[in-house]
């Protein structure tokens, strides 16, 4: 399984310290140990270099990914963040098109398409989020919101197969309106979803997905049973360290 803690626009660097300091202290190499559990932090950009160094002196067994990267490579784009750049800053991959990078950044389908080509391109491991509002879902609409979302992101990942990239992808389906919510999607939800985008889509390979929306230490065993899922992609409860933590423990 496969967790990521997306940090968003919190933490400074004395907290991230602290953060490192209580993964360090109670053990996280050794609760790792022997597990096919891999973990991973997502600060913003200004903190990867400073979290991915932390982390190499500290000995923790924590990949770091970014939040966003460009739809550019490199040049003349003054304040965008390149896969190079978080790369060399020590990301191993990114997290892609989230919803609040839709809905307050004018991010696009086609930019995701872009970013998931680039990303793939140059190695670093995509976190591809997908989900439909509360108002796509009353109206029946979650599907086509989906294949919008999604199917330039299959034939890219085709694309990308077909010229010998086997970059892994996940994809993590975060509906809107479990973000942050405290309402997480049912069991059944995640099953219905999870199977359309498997079989209606364009893909190359099984998709291998994440799951992302209110996941707490209440409902992460029960989310955990779901056999179509690689892992979790949390916000607000992983922002604790020990919450953090007691997951891990919670799905070793
Ligand atoms: C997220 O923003 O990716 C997320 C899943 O947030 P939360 O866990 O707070 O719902």
């Amino acid at each position: 399984m496969f967790l990521v803690a997306n940090w968003k626009m919190n933490m400074t660097r004395d907290r991230i310290g602290e953060y490192l300091s209580v993964l360090d202290q109670n053990g996280l190499s050794g609760i790792l140990e022997g597990s096919t559990l891999e973990v991973a932090l997502a600060p913003t950009h200004v903190y990867l270099d400073f979290v991915a160094e932390e982390v190499r002196r500290r000995h923790l067994p924590v990949k770091v990914f970014a939040q966003d990267v460009s739809t550019r490579t490199e040049g003349a784009f003054t304040g965008e963040v390149g896969v190079r750049n978080i790369q060399d800053a020590g990301a191993t991959g990114s997290i892609l098109g989230h919803s609040e990078r839709r809905r307050y950044f004018g991010e696009t389908d086609a930019g995701v398409t872009i970013k998931t080509g680039l990303c793939l391109n140059a190695g670093a491991i995509p976190v591809v989020c997908f989900g439909e509002s509360l108002e796509e879902r009353n109206a029946g609409a979650t599907l086509s919101v989906l294949r919008q979302q999604l199917t330039c992101v299959a034939d890219e990942v085709a694309g990308a197969r077909k010229n010998g990239n086997d970059t892994p992808v996940f994809l993590a389906y975060e509906p809107v309106w479990a973000i942050g919510s405290g309402i997480n999607a049912s069991p059944d939800d995640i099953r219905n979803v999870l199977s359309a985008v498997s079989e209606g889509f364009p893909w190359p390979e099984l998709p291998r997905f994440l799951y992302g929306g209110s996941v707490n230490l209440d409902n992460i065993g029960l989310l955990s049973g779901l056999k179509e899922l690689s892992g979790f992609l949390v916000g607000g409860a992983w922002l604790d360290p020990d919450v953090f933590l007691d997951s891990v423990k919670a799905l070793r």
